[in-house]
Formats: structure tokens, C-alpha cells, sequence
């Protein structure tokens, strides 16, 4: 019998972990689980990764993890659990639907059925970050071309399987025109290729209003890391509660879901809790290791315990409840109405599709030419004033690899009329060559060299290149 990893994680994670094995052991689902500890009391025995080495070899032996709620210790010195989890098994893509339930859960938006597929391995959560100077911090967004594919076909490959009509692509591509641009023009290349499903793409700042207006016009959103994060998190709570829904992390080997909500430490230990979250979980879960008749069973049968008012405190409404129940008593009403079909609500049907994950990265590679660099340093002195550091800098530079231009903050201040705007301690400097004459690198050395020796302090470089003869850089904004 396959086995599956199973983490009941901290707070609530118990309680609502013993209700969901519960309803799939009356379901008789054929799994056996290895239960391992993770979270809090690992991290608070010296572990910093909240991971023990029993858990990973756990892991690492059945490829599946159900994973309950963590909670992370207050203090530094602590990694995220789930980022270390997703970064070292490989799961790219985060899937959470957002689904409504009316009229048996109060909702604004009865229509409301949004899948998020996030990127989940890249963008600002690689978690580079540095200070630079006295004044100014930074954190790198890395996107891949193999990465964005990975994602991008995965959401059409999901939308395909589930009879999905629509898949929206979120991003900042107006501001972030190279790494959000690439997420966009791989969108629109992968697109082509599913002719059968529409496709389109929002700002990523008016998506989130239409997600949040109109949930009903969407279906299944496809977007980097960071904004999928938010986003997840603004539609789970306009769908109603946090305690409904659950996630599916996936990679190629290994896969982990869980629910999306924390441990609730607020309510942990009352069994009151909503278990919903890791069953949907656990269900994601279930279709995924083809187990589609049994997870078909259990989702039914949550359906009908919805639609007969049985309903933890966190969905009770005095108007559409029947009855308050406790956690244990929600999963018994469940197991109950197995072998059952709502009468309102539709009544969910899985397939057993394997999604493709044949993702080969696609990218030829291209010409690549050196043409100049952009030297960035803290400087405080002579008040500020770009025009003295320009004079300082263009006396140090060469007629082969000269000045162009420097910005303070993104923001072009020389050559440029003065500017009142504030000006940080942190300048980039821009050498180009004339008429885009490929540079070596060694001149990049003297030109540093040349900095170093009259005590400008260098923070970094980085290279401008040219890729089949287009730009590979952004030009100064002003
Ligand atoms: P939370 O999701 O735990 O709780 C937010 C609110 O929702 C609370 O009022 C809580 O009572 C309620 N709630 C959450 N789940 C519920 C459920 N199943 N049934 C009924 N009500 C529910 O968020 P938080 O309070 O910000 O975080 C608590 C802890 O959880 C923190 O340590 C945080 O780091 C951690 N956390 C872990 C994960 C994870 O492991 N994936 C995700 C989010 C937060």
C-alpha cells in the first residue's frame, strides 16, 4: 500500500489532523500514513529548520507529505519551514482553489470559483538580501525562463485536466519590463499551444481588485511567488473562511499539501476548529495519487454535511446553520453522509488525470555581448550633489568605457536638471561603450581599479549586456 508522510504540525494541526484521518480511514482509503513531528517542538529542540532528520528520511521514502499547520517560535534564528520544504523537493507550483458554497456559507460572492497556481520557488522569496549602506537594503527577484515555463504549462496543463475555460496571467511587466516581462512573453509562447482554453493577462495591482470585486469573472490565475501569495490570501478570505480551504505543492518527485491557514493558537486544544482545510488538502492530495472514487466519496460527503447546516463555529451563522458543532463532531457528520450526493450544491466528479510535467526548458541560447557596467557606490559626501560625484567619477573613468549616466534610487540625476527628491547614500554609476563596442572585462577590473584607488566605495557591479543585440538591462527612469 503506498504510504504518505504525515506531519500533524502544531495549535490546531492535531486536532483537525486525527478528524481528517478519521473521515479517510472511513472511507477506507488505501494509504498507509508514517506520521513524523515537525514544527515548534522540533525548532525549540535546537533545530533551526523546524525538520528533524527522521522526517526528511521520511519524506524522501514515500514522496508525499500531508502536512498540518506550523507554528514558527517568535525571534530570529528561525528558517520558514515551508520555504526550506519547497525549496528542497522541488515543489514549483502552489495550487489553491477558492471556491464559495452559498447559500449554505455566507459569502458576497456565490459564484466565486478561483484557482491560484503560484510560482513557488523563485522571485523575492530566494531570499537574497543584502545591505549595502548606511542607508539602503536590497533583495534580489530572480526569474528563470525555466522556471516561468515550468509554472506557466503547469497552470494550462491543470486547466486543461479540470475542464478550466480561462488562465489569467498576473504581473508588473509596465514596471518590472525584464523579469515580469519574461513571465509575460512566456505566457503568451506557452498559450499558443492550448488554443482550446482562453487566456489572458492583468496588472498584477488591478487583478487583485478584479480578484477581489469580481472573483465570478476569473478562473484560474497563474502569477509569480510573491504576488501569489498575496493574492491566494485575498481570495480564500473573500471565499469565505480560512478554515476551508487547502494547498497542493507540487514538484515532480515529491509533493506536500496542507491547509492554508496557520495553528490558530487562539482556539487550539477546544476542538472547535474547522478540520475543512486539510481535508480539502487531503483530497487535492488523493486525486493526485489517482485515489479519484474515494476522494469523489469524502468530497461529497463534506458537500452534504455543508448543505445540511452542520457547521463549525467559524462558518456558523444563526440564519444559514442548523447546528454548531465541534471538530470531532463535523468529521463524524462527514463519515455519516459518505456514500452520499448533495442536492443543491453540485456534486463534485474527479477524474483520474495525470497531469504532464514533461516541462524541458525550451531556451536556445543566445549571443551574448559585454557593453558596459554599472558600478554602484556609497557616497555621502560634498552634499550629495550628483554633479560633484559625476566630475569625481568621469576623471577616474576612460574615453573607451565612459560615464553615461548615474541614478540615485532608480532615478536619473546626471546628466539631469537638479531635483529636490531626497538623495540615498547609494548611487549607481553607468559606463557604456560608444556605439555599443563590445567591452572585456578586464577593462571593468581597471575601471574599478582606478574607483578603489580614490577611495569611492564600491558596493557592486553588475553587467550590461546585449543578447542578440537587444538590451538585457533597463534604462534610468527621469
Ligand atoms: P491563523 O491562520 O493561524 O489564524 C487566523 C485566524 O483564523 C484566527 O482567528 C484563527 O482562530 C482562525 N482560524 C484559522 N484556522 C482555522 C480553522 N481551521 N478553523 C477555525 N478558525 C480558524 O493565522 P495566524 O494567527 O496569523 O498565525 C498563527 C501561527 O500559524 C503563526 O505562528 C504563523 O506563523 C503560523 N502559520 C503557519 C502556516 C503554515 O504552517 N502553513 C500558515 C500561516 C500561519
Amino acid at each position: 500500500m503506498q504510504k504518505v508522510t504525515l506531519a500533524p504540525g502544531d495549535g490546531i494541526g492535531p486536532e483537525i489532523t486525527s478528524a481528517t484521518l478519521k473521515i479517510l480511514k472511513a472511507a477506507k482509503v488505501p494509504l498507509e500514513f508514517e506520521e513524523v513531528k515537525v514544527g515548534k517542538e522540533v525548532f525549540e529542540s535546537g533545530n533551526s529548520s523546524g525538520l528533524g532528520p527522521e522526517c526528511w528520511e521520511s519524506i524522501h521514502r514515500n514522496n508525499v507529505i500531508l502536512k498540518g499547520p506550523i507554528t514558527t517560535p517568535q525571534g530570529g534564528g528561525y528558517k520558514s519551514l515551508n520555504v526550506t520544504l519547497r525549496a528542497s523537493l522541488g515543489l514549483f507550483a502552489n495550487i489553491r482553489q477558492c471556491k464559495t458554497y452559498a447559500p449554505f456559507i455566507k459569502t458576497h460572492h456565490p459564484e466565486m470559483n478561483v484557482v491560484i497556481i503560484r510560482e513557488n520557488e523563485e522571485d523575492t522569496y530566494s531570499g537574497i538580501e543584502h545591505r549595502q549602506s548606511q542607508e539602503v537594503a536590497q533583495t534580489l527577484k530572480l526569474i528563470s525562463r525555466p522556471g516561468s515555463e515550468a509554472i506557466i504549462r503547469y497552470a494550462f496543463e491543470y486547466a486543461k485536466a479540470h475542464g478550466r475555460k480561462l488562465v489569467t496571467c498576473m504581473s508588473k511587466d509596465n514596471i518590472m519590463k525584464l523579469t515580469d516581462g519574461l513571465f509575460h512573453r512566456v505566457f503568451n509562447e506557452i498559450a499558443v499551444d492550448y488554443p482550446e482554453i482562453k487566456s489572458d493577462h492583468q496588472i498584477i495591482d488591478i487583478g487583485a481588485a478584479n480578484l477581489a470585486a469580481h472573483p465570478e469573472s476569473l478562473d484560474v490565475i497563474v502569477t509569480q511567488n510573491l504576488y501569489g501569495d498575496i493574492i491566494s490570501d485575498i481570495a480564500a478570505q473573500i471565499a469565505g473562511s480560512v478554515g476551508l480551504a487547502g494547498s497542493a505543492n507540487i514538484g515532480k518527485k515529491y509533493s506536500m499539501f496542507e491547509a492554508i491557514h496557520g495553528s490558530a493558537p487562539d482556539i487550539s486544544g477546544k476542538n472547535i476548529a474547522n478540520p475543512s482545510g486539510l481535508l480539502s488538502a487531503a483530497i487535492m492530495m488523493l486525486t493526485h495519487l489517482g485515489i479519484s472514487a474515494e476522494a469523489e466519496q469524502i468530497s461529497n460527503a463534506w458537500l452534504c454535511t455543508l448543505e445540511d447546516g452542520i457547521h463549525t463555529g467559524d462558518i456558523f451563522t444563526e440564519t444559514l446553520s442548523k447546528e454548531k458543532v465541534s471538530t470531532s463532531d463535523f468529521a463524524n457528520a462527514i463519515i455519516e453522509r459518505l456514500g452520499k450526493k448533495p442536492e443543491q450544491l453540485t456534486p463534485v466528479s474527479y477524474k483520474t488525470t495525470k497531469l504532464s510535467m514533461d516541462f524541458s526548458p525550451s531556451q536556445e541560447l543566445e549571443e551574448k555581448t559585454l557593453i558596459g557596467c554599472d558600478v554602484f557606490l556609497e557616497w555621502r559626501e560634498e552634499d550629495r550633489s550628483p554633479e560633484k560625484l559625476a566630475r569625481k567619477v568621469e576623471a577616474l573613468s576612460s574615453d573607451a568605457l565612459p560615464l553615461s549616466i548615474i541614478t540615485n534610487r532608480g532615478v536619473k540625476v546626471y546628466p539631469a536638471p537638479p531635483t529636490e527628491a531626497f538623495k540615498s547614500d547609494h548611487w549607481r554609476c553607468r559606463f557604456l561603450t560608444p556605439n555599443e563596442q563590445p567591452l572585456d572585462y578586464v577593462q571593468i577590473l581597471e575601471l574599478l581599479a582606478q574607483l578603489h584607488k580614490a577611495q569611492l566605495d564600491i558596493l557592486k557591479t553588475e553587467h550590461l549586456y546585449l543578447f542578440s543585440g537587444k538590451e538585457g538591462f533597463s534604462r534610468a527612469q527621469g
